[in-house]
């Protein structure tokens, strides 16, 4: 990470590096030995947690960092993959760094929490202790929110919502269609991972197919809400750049769907029947299995956090980073996620190593690209107000904007992409 993007990152986030950098030590203070810092989860927002705590308070406290993948594929940017935009391998990252800096790395899928033990029980029985525990599963997905849609129905009709194999699947299917096939997308309900996810995925749908010379191919969405993110820019990007390819329906339109056949490749809506060639069924989502289980979360199915700390509302000595917590106004996102992780982070390094700690602040851009060098972004600064992290700057792009400015923002994408990948992985 440069210093300039470092600076901007710590500054936006609030959660200065400068000051976990520097603390102000008392090595051990939970009883004997090192205090102990155990993570579930090592995406955006468990890696960076595990990572930050490790460096920059140089070793004073012991990190686990549990997580059973060695190769992590990012969902973020997995969309610019689709578009034929990067390679698989250049979205696949692994702990390599991570382990060497010093993180004890578990790639070992964790079981259960023990909250009044303050024990993590590994899927092989081991028990890990902890002194303050980050659960950052991310999500899990409502297969039973679609009829019909199951585990098993997603290996025909891929999600592609959890990254890896699925991400693999939808591309096979992608390349493989013929001029005058039909993609089905299911959109998912609110809330969910990456608002404006969707949309760029359809976007880049279109951009393929437009490359292969499609003329008669179509791309369909049925959406459950009534309303998008970057909606207006999208649907300007989608006019412009792939006219009468792409059909959005919302519940007015389609009167509510009805279920799919993973067998037929039909999709029932209360219109009408939609035979696909490529079902992209993405159903409603939760917080990860861990987090439920060990309740942690509410009846939204995700979990509630203090927006000072973000430690959950359920357990003092437990923070919920990313998308399986409950952000308030922001988004959830791999930025989102990276935010939060910062200032879990300090609070952490104020709890075990007396390290100064500041008034928590969060930031998230979401970047989407519509075609080759048309990227428009969404994004906010937050800050904890009303029991939530409550928006108090935001911005969108607008609508006509000059082509040099979504150029640039396209590159600003890449240019993030690069620094929260070395955030998280090293
Ligand atoms: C198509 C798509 C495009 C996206 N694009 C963007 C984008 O452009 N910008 C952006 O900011 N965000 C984007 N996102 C959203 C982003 O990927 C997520 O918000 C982000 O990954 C959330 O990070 P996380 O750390 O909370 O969860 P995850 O990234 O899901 O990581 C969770 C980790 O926890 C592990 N885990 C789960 N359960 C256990 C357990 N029991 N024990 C141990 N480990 C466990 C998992 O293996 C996983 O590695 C996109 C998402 C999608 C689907």
């Amino acid at each position: 990470m440069t210093d300039l993007t470092r600076r901007h990152f710590t500054l936006l986030a609030g959660a200065s590096l400068g000051t976990l950098a520097t603390p102000l030590f008392a090595p051990a203070v939970l009883g004997q030995g090192k205090p102990k810092l155990v993570v579930i989860g090592g995406g955006p927002g468990g890696g960076t947690v595990a990572r930050y705590v490790n460096k920059d308070l140089k070793g004073a406290v012991d990190v686990t960092l549990i997580e059973p993948q060695k190769n992590f594929t990012t969902c973020f940017f997995s969309n610019i993959h689709v578009g034929g935009y990067r390679s698989f391998q250049s979205i696949t990252h692994n702990y390599n760094k991570v382990r060497k800096e010093g993180v004890k790395l578990v790639h070992e899928a964790a079981a259960s929490i023990d909250r009044d033990k303050k024990e993590v029980v590994l899927a092989g029985g081991k028990r890990v202790p902890y002194d303050r525990l980050v659960v950052a599963p991310g999500i899990d997905i409502k297969f039973d929110s679609v009829p019909g849609y199951s585990e098993a129905a997603a290996q025909i009709m891929p999600h592609a919502w959890k990254p890896g194999a699925q991400t693999q699947l939808l591309v096979k299917k992608l390349n493989a269609l013929k001029d005058g096939d039909t993609i089905v997308m299911i959109a998912p309900p609110n809330p969910y991972r990456c608002p404006p996810g969707p949309y760029e995925r359809v976007s880049m749908f279109a951009h393929v197919l437009k490359k292969k010379g499609h003329k008669k191919s179509r791309i369909i969405v049925l959406d459950p809400k009534t309303a998008f993110s970057k909606q207006a820019l999208f649907l300007e990007g989608w006019e412009k750049h792939y006219p009468g390819m792409i059909e959005w329906q919302d519940p007015k339109v389609h009167g509510g769907i009805k279920g799919v056949d993973p067998k037929t490749g039909e999709i029932k809506t209360d219109l009408a029947n939609y035979k696909a060639t490529l079902a992209n069924v993405i159903p409603a989502q939760m917080a990860g299995k861990i987090a439920r289980d060990a309740g942690l979360a509410d009846q939204s199915g995700f979990c509630p956090i203090d927006p000072e700390t973000m430690k959950s509302k359920m357990d003092a000595n437990i923070f919920v980073v990313g998308d399986a917590c409950i952000p308030g106004d922001m988004p959830k996102s791999a930025f989102s996620a990276n935010s939060q992780a910062k200032v879990a982070a300090m609070i952490i390094g104020g709890e075990l190593a007396k390290a100064r700690t500041f008034p928590a602040r969060y930031s998230n851009t979401c970047w989407s690209l519509i075609e080759t060098d048309d990227d428009v972004k969404v994004g906010g600064t937050y800050e904890p107000g009303e029991g939530k992290l409550k928006a108090v700057t935001t911005f969108v792009s607008q609508k006509g904007e000059a082509a040099d400015l979504r150029k640039r923002n396209y590159q600003e994408s890449v240019d993030w992409y690069a620094s929260i990948v070395g955030d998280v992985f090293g």
